[in-house]
Formats: structure tokens, sequence, C-alpha cells
């Protein structure tokens, strides 16, 4: 059973499914060859695939080149359906910064030949999460800076508002395809810059004022 940790908060949530979307900063889009979408590209994540901050991430055999890309995440605090604005703002009940490990060799070869994305982005360690800010003690305004460096470098760096849809949008579109449930998490999709990381790597990610991690390739 994997579960977030919300800061000053008891009670640790425990994880339902992980919903990824892709493709939503423009920027990035273009930078893999890809069409801005008319609507959100959801994928999952197996619930497997989570580790924490100060956890190593493993490269698996069947790739040369795995990337890091740095997400906003939202946490799920109720059941929704159908949700409008007001319900799908309300049911958003904390944040984080993650990393969605992903097997870009793998992953072109499946698009290729017109695969889902799975094995390319739901092996072990490749949804790795920060401890979680409440949303009811923490503005997210959307000014916030998302970052990632590798060994001290910055790679991507952009404002959360350069998302092409925004956190409650992508909750409401979501929850008109599956129900969100409580302690469901959400992959919000990642800026420019994505790059290869390599064994020993030393991954650091923020969103400025929330929330941030730390992890070694293993
Ligand atoms: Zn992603």
């Amino acid at each position: 059973m994997k579960t977030i940790h919300i800061k000053d908060s008891k009670e640790d949530l425990t994880i339902g499914k992980i919903v990824c979307v892709g493709r939503n900063y423009a920027e990035h889009a273009s930078e893999l060859g890809d069409q801005v979408p008319d609507e959100p590209i959801l994928f999952l994540k197996p619930t497997s695939s989570v580790i924490y901050s100060g956890d190593k991430i493993q490269i698996p055999p069947f790739t040369n080149n795995m990337h890091h890309e740095v997400e906003l995440v939202l946490a799920i605090g109720k059941d929704i359906k159908n949700a409008d604005g007001i319900q799908a703002d309300e049911a958003i009940t904390a944040y984080g910064v993650g990393l969605d490990m992903t097997l870009r060799d793998v992953q072109n070869e499946l698009k290729k030949k017109g695969h889902p994305w799975t094995i390319s982005k739901g092996f072990d360690t490749s949804a790795v999460l920060s401890t979680f800010a409440s949303r009811w003690l923490n503005k997210l305004t959307l000014r916030e800076t998302i970052s990632l460096s590798v060994n001290g470098k910055i790679r991507q760096e952009a404002r959360l508002d350069t998302m092409i849809f925004f956190p409650i949008k992508l909750v409401q579109y979501i929850s008109s395809v599956m129900k969100l449930e409580k302690g469901d998490i959400i992959f919000t999709g990642t800026p420019a810059g994505v790059g290869r990381v390599v064994s020993g790597d030393k991954i650091h990610a923020s969103i400025s004022g929330i929330a941030e991690l730390d992890c070694e390739v293993e």
C-alpha cells in the first residue's frame, strides 16, 4: 500500500489511482515534436511505481534513455464524478511535486506502433513523490516556479501558469471520464527541458513555496 504524507496533517492518504496528463505545456509538446492537444491526454501509472524523496530511482534493463519529467501533483480528497468547476476545486486537498520518470526510447517505439505507453511510464520507481502541502494551508496561485536540476544544473524551469489546462480544468475533465476517489493523485504534465539521467545523477525538484524532493539514480 502506498500513501502520501501531507505536511501538518496527522493522517496519511492512501493512494488510489495515479492519473497522468501528457503535453500540458506547449513548449514541451513542441520539443518532442508533438501537437498541442485540444483536450488533455491521459494515461495511468500503477501505485507500485511510487517511491519518495530520498529513495533511489532504478533504471530498468530494457532502456538506454531514461528521462526526468518534473510535475505538479494534485491529491484528491473526496469522491467526484462529472464535477463542475467548484466541485473540482474543492476536491483538490493537497499539492506536491513529483517526477514522472519516462523511458523515452521505449515510448518513441510504442508511439510509432500506436501502442499504449504503459511500459515506458509504469515501471518500478517511475513515480517519485514529495511530501504534500495542504491546499487549505497553502494557496497555490500558479505564479509559482516549478523546476528541476540534475547535479546542481537547472534543466527544467517554468511558471505553473504556462500550463495549457489548469488544475481545476484537469480535475473536471478527468472526472468526466472516470470517477475520481479520495486518495487518487494526478500528475499534471511537465514543462520543457526534459532530458536523460544516468546512474549516479542527483535530482532536485521543487515548486517554490509548496514542495521539494531529492533523489538519486542508482
Ligand atoms: Zn509526464
